[in-house]
């Protein structure tokens, strides 16, 4: 297992949990760049966004229902950003499929 999220995932490398179930796994940025800053991951390897498909599409609609359950309990009252960057040139630096959830302060845009 040569994956940092994947190891995030089976407790090998700690993480500040926010959220956990069967299938998906939430933890807080060791860089945050908002005030709330949390990866959402599903907990089998799926490089990015790009290797999404029919048959593993499912977990992307559990990552999302995660997402509104951590905005509640985070109380993201105001509104959040959740971002997946894709590949070299979506600024992409773990390969394992994630989705930064961003919030506490105003987003701007285009993100940049
Ligand atoms: P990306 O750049 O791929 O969109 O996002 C990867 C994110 O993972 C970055 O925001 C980075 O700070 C975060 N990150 C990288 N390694 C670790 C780690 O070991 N633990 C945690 N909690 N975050 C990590
Ligand atoms: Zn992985």
């Amino acid at each position: 297992m040569d994956c940092i999220f994947c190891k995030i995932a089976a407790g090998i490398i700690p993480s500040k949990k926010v959220y956990e179930n069967e299938h998906v796994l939430a933890f807080y940025d060791l860089d945050p760049q908002a005030p709330v800053h949390v990866l959402i991951i599903p907990k089998t390897h799926i490089t990015s966004a790009a290797e999404i498909t029919p048959e593993n599409s499912a977990i992307v609609a559990r990552i999302f229902e995660a997402a509104a359950v951590i905005a509640e309990k985070l109380e993201l009252k105001d509104g959040f950003r959740i971002v997946s960057n894709c590949g070299p040139a979506g600024g992409q630096s773990v390969p394992h499929l994630h989705f930064h959830l961003l919030g506490g302060r105003d987003m701007t845009w285009p993100p940049g």
